[in-house]
C-alpha cells in the first residue's frame, strides 16, 4: 500500500491530449488543429523577428543578471503593459488610477485574480461564458470560488453571440458577482459582441456593480491592430467601470512557454492602491513567491523602443493576415466542394480560432478516418491550416459532413 493509494485517474485535458495523439500519427497527412499557437506557412513555430533581436540584446547585455524580480514583478514592464491595454493617454493611468502586477501568463493572471477576488475581497461566485475558454471553470474553483457559473455567450443556429440570452443572465446573477468577460478574439467561438452589443453589456455591469474581470489573451489578433482590439475594455475604463484585467503575452509575442502576463487593475479611487497592492503581495507571495524575468525584458524592451515596437505590429500583421487567409481559403474550398451548410462564420470569426459547427461525431470521424485533429466542441486553431493542408482538411471535412 501507499500513502497515494486510491488517488483516482482524471480525464486528460483535452487540447494537450488531442495534441499528443496528433503527434503520434504516423499519418504522413495528419493535421494539428488543436492548440491555439502560431505556426507559419511551413507548420512551424514562430520566433517573432524583434523577439530574437531582444534575445540577442539582453544576452549581449552583461549588466543583466539572474537576481530575484519584485514580488509584483518588473516594473517597467509593467507600466508598459498596463499602456499597452488602456491605450498611454488613457485618463485613469494620469490620475494614477491604473497599475500593474507582473504574473504567469494569462493562466497565473488569472488565478491571482481569483484569489485576491475571494480572499481579500470575499467574492465567491463568478460567471463565465457559455462557451468559454476551457480552464476559466478550473482556475476558479481551484482558486476558491463556490460557484462558477455561466452567461449565454453563443447562439449556435445563428451562429452569432446571443445578446439578448447574455444582457439577461447577466441582469439575473446575484450581486456580488464576478463577470468573467473575453476582452477580444472569444475563445472558442471566435466571435466578439459589437461595439452596440458592448455598450449594452457595460450598462448592465454598471446597474448591477459586477466585478469584472476582462480576460485578453489575443490583443492584436482580432483585428491585427493591439489598439482597435482593446476597444471594449477602454470603453469600460470610460465609463467608469472599476476592473481587473488579465494579459498575457504568450500568442502576441509568441512567448509561450516564457509565462509573462500581467494584471491591469483599474481603481476610481487612487487611495485603495497601497491596501490592494500589499494584499496582492501576499497572494502571489505563496503562489510563486516573484516572476519568471526573461519574458519581461524583451516585452518591455520592445514596447518602449518605437522601432521594435513597429516591428512587433508587423509581426502581428504578419500572423492575423496569414489567418485571415487560411479562413477565406477553407472557406472557399469548402463552397467549391458542395459542402453541406452554410461556411460563412468561417470567415466571419476572428482570432485564432474557428468555431465549425461540427458535431462530436463529425469530429471524432475526422480525426479517425481523416487525421485532422480538432477539439470535441468543433473548435479548430486556424493557425494549423497552411497551403498545402488546407484542400485536404476541407476535403476531409466534406467528407465528414456528407
Ligand atoms: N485566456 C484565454 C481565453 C486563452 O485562450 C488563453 C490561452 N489559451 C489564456 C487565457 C492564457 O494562456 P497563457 O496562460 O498561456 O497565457
Amino acid at each position: 500500500t501507499s500513502l497515494f493509494t486510491g488517488i483516482e485517474v482524471a480525464a486528460p485535458i483535452e487540447v494537450f491530449h488531442m495534441n499528443k495523439l496528433y503527434l503520434d500519427s504516423t499519418d504522413p497527412n495528419k493535421v494539428n488543429l488543436t492548440i491555439g499557437a502560431y505556426r507559419t506557412e511551413e507548420a512551424k513555430p514562430w520566433v517573432l523577428p524583434v523577439v530574437r533581436e531582444a534575445e540577442k540584446k539582453l544576452a549581449a547585455d552583461d549588466s543583466q543578471n539572474h537576481e530575484y524580480l519584485p514580488v509584483l514583478g518588473f516594473e517597467p514592464f509593467c507600466k508598459a503593459a498596463v499602456s499597452l491595454v488602456l491605450g498611454a493617454d488613457n485618463a485613469a493611468i494620469k490620475e494614477g488610477r491604473a497599475i500593474g502586477v507582473q504574473c504567469l501568463s494569462g493562466t497565473g493572471s488569472l488565478r491571482a485574480a481569483a484569489e485576491f477576488l475571494g480572499r481579500v475581497l470575499n467574492y465567491k461566485t463568478a460567471y463565465m461564458s457559455k462557451p468559454t475558454w476551457g480552464n476559466h471553470n478550473l482556475i476558479f474553483q481551484n482558486g476558491g470560488f463556490t460557484t462558477v457559473s455561466a452567461y449565454r455567450y453563443w447562439d449556435a443556429a445563428s451562429r452569432t453571440v446571443d445578446i439578448d440570452g447574455l444582457l439577461a443572465d447577466l441582469e439575473a446573477v446575484p450581486l456580488k458577482s464576478v463577470v468573467v468577460l473575453h476582452g477580444c478574439a472569444h475563445n472558442p467561438t471566435g466571435m466578439d459582441p459589437t461595439q452596440a452589443q458592448w455598450k449594452a453589456i457595460c450598462e448592465v455591469v454598471k446597474k448591477k456593480q459586477l466585478m469584472t474581470l476582462f480576460d485578453i489573451a489575443y490583443q492584436g489578433f482580432a483585428s491585427g491592430d493591439p489598439d482597435q482590439d482593446a476597444w471594449a475594455i477602454r470603453y469600460f475604463v470610460s465609463q467608469g467601470v472599476e476592473m481587473i484585467i488579465a494579459q498575457s503575452f504568450a500568442k502576441n509575442f509568441g512567448l509561450y512557454n516564457e509565462r509573462i502576463g500581467n494584471l491591469t487593475i483599474v481603481v476610481n479611487d487612487p487611495s485603495v492602491l497601497a491596501g490592494l497592492q500589499s494584499q496582492m503581495s501576499l497572494i502571489i507571495r505563496a503562489n510563486w513567491s516573484n516572476p519568471p524575468s526573461h519574458g519581461a525584458k524583451i516585452v518591455h524592451m520592445v514596447l518602449t523602443d518605437p522601432t521594435m515596437k513597429q516591428d512587433w505590429f508587423d509581426a502581428i500583421k504578419t500572423m492575423s493576415s496569414r489567418i485571415k487567409d487560411m479562413r477565406a481559403k477553407l472557406r472557399a474550398k469548402l463552397e467549391e466542394l458542395k459542402t453541406p451548410g452554410n461556411w460563412e462564420h468561417v470567415t466571419k470569426q476572428i482570432g485564432m480560432f474557428s468555431y465549425t459547427g461540427l458535431t462530436p461525431e463529425q469530429v471524432d470521424y475526422l480525426v479517425k478516418k481523416h487525421k485532422v485533429f480538432l477539439l470535441k466542441d468543433g473548435r479548430i486553431s486556424v493557425c494549423g491550416l497552411n497551403s498545402k493542408n488546407v484542400d485536404y482538411v476541407a476535403i476531409a471535412i466534406d467528407d465528414a459532413v456528407k
